[in-house]
C-alpha cells in the first residue's frame, strides 16, 4: 500500500545555523580591535571546547616551524607572508571551530579544481563529463603535459590539464556569464560573496605559458574546443578566486553535508555529484602525495599553491587550513602536518569503520498488547482481543541504510506468518538512505503479494496530513492513527455493525446497563435527558463541577487535556457509541479532570448526578449495580494501561 510512495520520504532538511567558536587570530589589520575580543573569547571558549583546544594545539605546535617555500612561478603569490597559519573546521550541521588567522584571505588557486568539476557534472551530466575527462590518477605532477591517449582525455580533473578541460565544460554564453555562474557558485559553497584576487589574476595570465600550451594541445587533440583564451581567462580566475581557511571549511562542510551548505542551508551542488567530487579528491587531490594522503590521513581532500588545503569527512565535517609555504609535492607544509595531526588526534581515516547499527527495531508489540487512543464498546473489545495479534508493530530507531535494514528485514521474516498488518514507525528514524528506500518499497511489494499491508507511521510528516480517513495512502502521522485504522479494519471484516457510529444505540444497548432487565433499563432511562452535539462542541470542560453522567448514543467524542495553558490539546481517547464518559466523577465526587469534545454530530444520555441519587435512595439494589458495571469497565481500562506499560519497560 505504500508502495513508491516510500522513494519520496522527506526528513528534515538540515537547519541553517550560524555558530561560531574562534579561536586566537593573528591578522594585525583593521580586524584587530575584533581580533582582540575573539582571542579573549576564544581563551574561554577553549576551555570549553576540546575540538578547539586540539585546533589551538595543533596551531601552536607548528607556528614557528617555517620548513617549506611559498610558490614563486606565480609572481604575485611569492609575496605571500609565510607566518600566516590558519584551521578552520565547519560540522556538517554548521558549527564552525576556528583558530590563527583563519579568516585571512588567499588565492583558491587548484582548490577551485574539485568543485568546477562538480558544476561541470551540473551542467553537462555524468557520461559526458566522462567522455571528456578521465578519473584516474597520474602519478605525475599537477602541471605535467600527459593525456590518456587511449581514451584521448586528460586523465583527471584535479591535474591542470584536466581542470582546463574540466572549466572548458562550464555552460554559459560568453565569458562573462560563465564566470559569473562560477563565482556564483562559489559563493553558494561558501556561502558568502567571493571575488577574484585581479592581481595574482593578471600574474599568472600573464606567465601561465605552460598551461596556455596545455590547453592549446587539447585543442589539437580534440579534447576541449573553442574559444580556448575564454576557458584559459576563466581557468585562470577561477584559481584567483579569494578565500580564507574558513571559507574553505564551509566549502568543505558543504560536501560533508552532501551539497548543501550547512551556514546558510542552500544547495550549492547537486546531492549525486558530492560523491563524485569527493572520489576524485581522494584518489587525486593532493598532487604527488594524494596516494601517502589518502592512506595516512584518509580523508577526500584537496590542496592548491596558494597554501590552502582541504579535507572532507563525509556525513561530519570540512576542515580548511592556510600557510603559504609548500613542501616539495607543492602541498602547504603546515597544513599537511595540521590534517595529519587532527586526522591521528581524532582517528578520523575514512576507512576506519565507526557505524555502530546498534538495536534497529526498538520496540515491536501487538494490538492485542497495545490499543490505539479508540475505546469501543465491549463486543469491539472481545474481537480486538482475539484478532489483534495479527496487526504487528516495530518501533524503529537510528539511521537506516542497507545492514540496519536489513535487521528490519530479517525480522520482518520472522513475523511474517504472524501478522496482517504491519506497522512501522519512523518517529525514531534519523535517516533514510535510498538503498533503505529501496528495500522498504520492495517489502512493501512482496507483503503485498502475501496479502499482507505495510503501514508507515511519522514517516514524512507533510505526507501524513495528506493520509485520507481511510488511510489509503499507507502513510499515517502516528503510531495511534495507524493502530486505529488496522483495528476498523479488523472490525470491518468480523462485525461491521459495529463501525456504524451514525446510527443511534438504543438505550439499552449501552455497556453500562449490561445485566439489566428491561424494567429495570426503563427506570435509568426515565431520568435521562438525550442531548445532541455539533462537531467541535465541548460537552465536559476540565476543572468543571461534574453535575451529569454521559452515555454516549451516536457519533464520537475525544476526550483531551489541556497542554500548555489550553494553547494544544493532547487526545488521550477517543470513544464510541455505547460508552460511557463522566463517570470518574460519580465516583469520586471530582471536577472535571479533561475536556471532552464531540468530533462528529453527537448525541448522548445524559443521566444527571441529583436524579441518580435520588435513585440511590429509592433502589439501591439498580443504582449500586449500575456503580459495580462502571467500575468494572473502569478495572479493565486499567488492567490494558497495564499491560502497555509493562510493554514499554521490556
Ligand atoms: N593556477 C595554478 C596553476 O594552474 C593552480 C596550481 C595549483 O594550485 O595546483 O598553475
Amino acid at each position: 500500500m505504500v508502495s513508491a510512495l516510500f522513494s519520496e520520504a522527506i526528513f528534515k532538511p538540515q537547519v541553517a545555523v550560524n555558530r561560531t567558536i574562534a579561536g586566537a587570530c593573528k591578522l594585525g589589520h583593521a580586524r584587530q580591535m575584533h581580533q582582540n575580543r575573539a582571542a579573549e573569547a576564544s581563551k574561554h571558549n577553549a576551555e570549553i571546547s576540546p575540538i578547539l583546544a586540539s585546533l589551538q594545539e595543533i596551531h601552536a605546535k607548528y607556528q614557528q616551524d617555517f620548513s617549506g617555500k611559498v610558490a614563486t612561478y606565480i609572481p604575485e603569490l611569492a609575496k605571500a607572508d609565510t607566518s600566516l597559519f590558519g584551521i578552520a573546521l565547519v560540522t556538517a550541521d554548521g558549527q564552525v571551530y576556528q583558530t590563527g588567522d583563519a579568516n585571512h584571505w588567499f588565492t583558491i588557486q587548484s582548490i577551485s579544481k574539485p568543485f568546477v568539476y562538480g558544476v561541470a557534472l551540473e551542467d553537462q551530466g555524468l557520461d559526458y563529463v566522462l567522455s571528456k575527462v578521465g578519473v584516474e590518477p597520474t602519478g605525475e605532477a599537477f602541471n605535467s603535459i600527459v593525456f590518456d591517449e587511449r581514451r584521448n582525455r586528460p586523465f583527471n580533473p584535479m591535474v591542470n590539464a584536466g581542470a582546463i578541460a574540466t572549466t572548458a565544460l562550464i555552460k554559459g554564453t560568453g565569458h562573462d556569464q560563465r564566470l559569473a555562474r562560477l563565482l556564483g557558485k562559489f559563493s553558494d559553497l561558501a556561502g558568502r560573496p567571493l571575488s577574484i584576487d585581479h592581481a595574482v589574476y593578471t600574474s599568472e595570465r600573464t606567465t601561465g605559458h605552460r598551461n596556455r600550451a596545455i590547453a592549446y594541445l587539447e585543442l589539437n587533440f580534440g579534447m576541449i574546443d573553442e574559444p580556448v583564451n575564454e576557458h584559459l581567462d576563466l581557468y585562470f580566475e577561477q584559481c584567483s578566486i579569494l578565500v580564507s581557511a574558513r571559507d574553505l571549511a564551509v566549502m568543505a562542510a558543504t560536501l560533508a553535508n552532501n551539497g548543501v551548505n550547512p551556514l546558510t542551508g542552500k544547495r550549492a551542488l547537486d546531492e549525486p555529484y558530492v560523491k563524485n567530487v569527493l572520489s576524485v579528491m581522494y584518489s587525486c587531490g593532493m598532487y604527488d602525495y594524494a596516494g601517502e594522503w589518502s592512506y595516512r590521513i584518509g580523508l577526500p581532500a584537496k590542496s592548491g599553491v596558494g597554501g590552502g588545503i582541504i579535507a572532507v569527512l563525509p556525513g561530519q565535517f570540512g576542515i580548511g587550513t592556510f600557510s603559504a609555504p609548500l613542501d616539495e609535492q607543492g602541498n602547504s607544509w603546515r597544513g599537511i602536518r595540521a590534517c595529519e595531526d587532527l586526522s591521528k588526534r581524532f582517528k578520523l581515516h575514512m576507512f576506519k569503520s565507526r557505524l555502530a547499527t546498534g538495536v534497529v527495531v526498538r520496540r515491536s508489540y501487538r494490538n492485542t498488547t497495545v490499543r490505539s487512543k479508540r475505546r469501543r464498546g465491549a463486543a469491539a473489545e472481545t474481537i480486538l482481543g482475539e484478532k489483534g495479534s495479527s496487526v504487528c508493530v516495530y518501533e524503529l530507531q537510528g539511521s537506516l541504510f542497507f545492514s540496519t535494514m536489513e535487521q528490519v528485514l530479517r525480522q520482518v521474516t520472522n513475523d511474517m506468518d504472524s501478522f496482517t498488518y504491519l506497522i512501522l514507525d519512523f518517529k525514531r528514524v534519523l535517516q533514510l538512505d535510498e538503498c533503505a528506500r529501496a528495500l522498504l518499497a520492495q517489502t512493501n511489494e512482496m507483503l503485498n503479494r502475501c496479502g499482507k499491508t505495510l503501514l508507515s507511521a511519522h514517516l514524512a510528516e507533510d505526507r501524513a496530513d495528506s493520509c485520507e480517513p481511510g488511510g489509503q495512502s499507507g502513510f499515517f502521522a502516528d503510531i495511534d492513527s495507524a493502530l486505529e485504522w488496522c483495528e476498523d479494519q479488523l472490525l470491518q471484516q468480523e462485525h461491521p455493525e459495529l463501525l456504524r457510529e451514525r446510527r443511534k444505540v438504543p438505550f439499552a444497548a449501552m455497556d453500562i446497563l449490561a445485566g439489566f432487565d428491561h424494567r429495570e433499563t426503563a427506570l435509568i432511562e426515565s431520568i435521562a435527558e438525550e442531548m445532541r452535539y455539533s462537531p467541535g462542541a465541548t460537552i465536559v470542560r476540565e476543572g468543571d463541577r461534574a453535575d451529569s453522567l454521559y452515555l454516549l448514543a451516536a457519533g464520537r467524542v475525544s476526550i483531551c487535556l489541556r497542554i500548555n495553558d489550553g494553547a494544544r490539546r493532547q487526545r488521550l481517547s477517543t470513544l464510541s457509541p455505547g460508552l460511557a464518559f463522566g463517570d470518574v466523577a460519580l465516583l469520586d465526587g471530582g471536577t472535571r479532570s479533561a475536556d471532552v469534545i464531540a468530533d462528529e454530530p453527537t448525541r448522548c444520555y445524559v443521566l444527571p448526578f441529583a436524579k441518580l441519587q435520588t435513585l440511590a435512595v429509592s433502589h439501591p439494589e439498580v443504582f449500586s449495580r449500575l456503580i459495580g458495571n462502571i467500575g468494572r469497565e473502569l478495572s479493565a481500562r486499567l488492567r490494558r494501561a497495564d499491560a502497555e506499560i509493562r510493554s514499554l519497560a521490556d
